[in-house]
């Protein structure tokens, strides 16, 4: 089965507070919660519905968990030639749900999207997320803009 699980930023005013949980989900009169526990014992945390994504079931080349939210360098799949050695920067894209296509899906930052495809996840690097990483969706100066 695939594995069903959540993050979410911590809202406690304990220990957790301001950072990323990880585990179940209870969405229910009382708030949006994310069980960081153990096995042995369930710790709910309070989190902030806007930051709750799922994980989409890949990791990247380091063997990382990709959540709704993240942002993945994606390498460039060009094709330099026999002697060449491609030089292109990895694109950046945020992981969706895409509704239409009822799948997670990658929409490029800067760029055009990726294609989100079990075959390619050595080529995926998680350089952050959406709520932490805001630098990361401003586009660079000089940088040439296109939908
Ligand atoms: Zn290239």
């Amino acid at each position: 089965m695939r594995e069903i699980k959540f993050r979410g930023k911590a809202i406690d005013h304990g220990k957790h507070h301001g950072s990323m949980v990880y585990g179940n989900l209870s969405v229910d009169e009382s708030g949006t919660w994310i069980d960081c526990g153990t096995e042995q014992e369930s710790e709910w945390v309070p989190v902030d519905p806007a930051t709750v994504g799922q994980f989409i079931g890949f990791v990247d080349r380091d063997d990382r968990k990709i959540y709704q939210g993240d942002i993945v360098a994606v390498d460039c799949d060009c094709d330099p030639g026999y002697y060449g050695t491609c030089s292109h920067a990895p694109n950046l894209n945020i992981v969706i749900w895409d509704q239409t296509e009822a799948s997670f899906s990658f929409r490029g930052i800067m760029f055009r999207a990726d294609d989100m495809h079990a075959d390619y996840t050595d080529m995926w690097d998680v350089v952050g997320n959406v709520y932490e990483n805001p630098e990361l969706l401003a586009p660079k100066e000089g940088a040439d803009k296109r939908e």
